[in-house]
Formats: structure tokens, sequence, C-alpha cells
């Protein structure tokens, strides 16, 4: 393991950083921002002034701290996410269980992604590439037809819309980016085509960003 590693992998930025298992002794930062590693997390120096007047620090030819770098003020620990990337090499403060939550959360994204697949070949098969606001059919190839799904209310944080039929709408690419920027509001009766049910729920989020995007 090694500080410059851990700087890369952690997209910590530092100018110099530097790695030691139990933290208590270290070559002495020279370049700021500085971050020193130990084994459970680390400490970020923004300027010179804080690593040279850090009254925990005892700043001889090398650095050495008595009780060890967790005993900082400034100590962040590693999260979860971090130690799971610090693990992709192998790293002695690892969690063996953390792969085994690793497949099971992969499996679980599969499956997601699979769901998904299958609504949106399944809408667009309903409105057989249609636009549901325009009738548009964009042909892009022999009796190939193109459509594109719009979650009404967004997949994710923070919108955390649900994946199904009732958050969906089959449009074509022009509608599509009219509906993402909320350049047009929606109902029900300006749907040329209404084969299932878009849920209310949905429709007024839509139309209360709408509003706000005017
Ligand atoms: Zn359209």
């Amino acid at each position: 393991m090694t500080g410059s590693y851990l700087n890369k992998i952690l997209s910590i930025n530092a100018r110099h950083a530097l790695y030691r298992h139990d933290g208590k002794w270290y070559h002495n930062l020279t370049r700021f921002p500085g971050v020193l590693f130990d084994k459970n997390g680390y400490v970020i120096f923004h300027k010179r002034d804080d690593y040279i007047n850090n009254p925990i620090l005892q700043i001889k030819k090398d650095l050495h701290i008595t009780d060890g770098l967790e005993s900082l003020a400034n100590y962040v620990k590693f999260t979860k996410r971090e130690i799971e990337l610090i693990n992709g090499v192998g790293f002695d403060g690892e969690d063996k269980n953390d792969t085994k939550e690793n497949t099971i959360r992969v499996l679980r994204e599969i499956e997601i992604i699979l769901r998904k697949k299958n609504l949106v070949a399944r809408i667009k098969k309903l409105y057989n590439n249609t636009c549901q606001i325009c009738e548009t059919k964009v042909l892009i190839g022999k009796n190939k037809y193109y459509s594109e799904v719009h979650h009404v209310i967004a997949l994710g944080k923070p919108h955390n819309g649900i994946d199904a039929l009732e958050n969906m709408i089959c449009v074509c690419p022009n509608c599509h980016i009219e509906l993402d920027f909320k350049a047009i509001p929606l109902n029900e009766n300006m749907l040329k085509l209404k084969h299932h049910t878009i849920s209310s729920k949905s429709i007024d989020y839509h139309n209360k960003a709408y509003l706000l995007a005017e």
C-alpha cells in the first residue's frame, strides 16, 4: 500500500501523499495540499501552516505521532465505499464480507437493468414505436422504427421515480427532449395515443417541474 495509490484511487488530489499502516511515523510532507494515510483513514493538510502548526504532530527530521494519525482532530475514517475501492488491490484492513455483499449488489443491479429493458421493450411494442404526444414514427430502416421511453419521474436520486409502466411514456426524440427540459406540460388529454395509464402522481410531478421551468 502506498500513499500515492490511495491518493489516486480515492481522488483526494493531494500533491504529496504518504501511507503508514500504524500512523505513527512518516517522512515529512513537503508539498501541499498533503495527505497522510493510515490503515483506517486519513488527514488532509490543505496548507503548509496547517501541518507545521498542528499541536499533535512532532515534526523533526521525520514526523512522529505518538498516539497515531487517528488522534488528530480532523482524522477522516474511510467510508465503506472507499474501503471497497481500496480492497480492489488487497488491503489488510479488509472486511471479507464485502466481497459477498458486492456480488449480491451487482446481481441486484443486473436484475433491475434487465427488468427496465423489458419494460422499455414492452411499452415500445404497445405503441408500435409511435410517439404518444405527436404520433411521429421515426423510420430508421426498412420497416424499422425508432422510439424512446421517457420516465416521467426520473429514476434515481433525488427524484426516485418508479420503474413501472405507469411512470413511462413512449415518445419520439423531439418530444423526449421537450419532456426532459420540462418545455411542455403533460396531461392525458394532450396524448394522441393512450394504451396505458400514466399515474396522476407522475403527471403532477412533471407539471410542477414544468411550471418552475417556465
Ligand atoms: Zn413526438
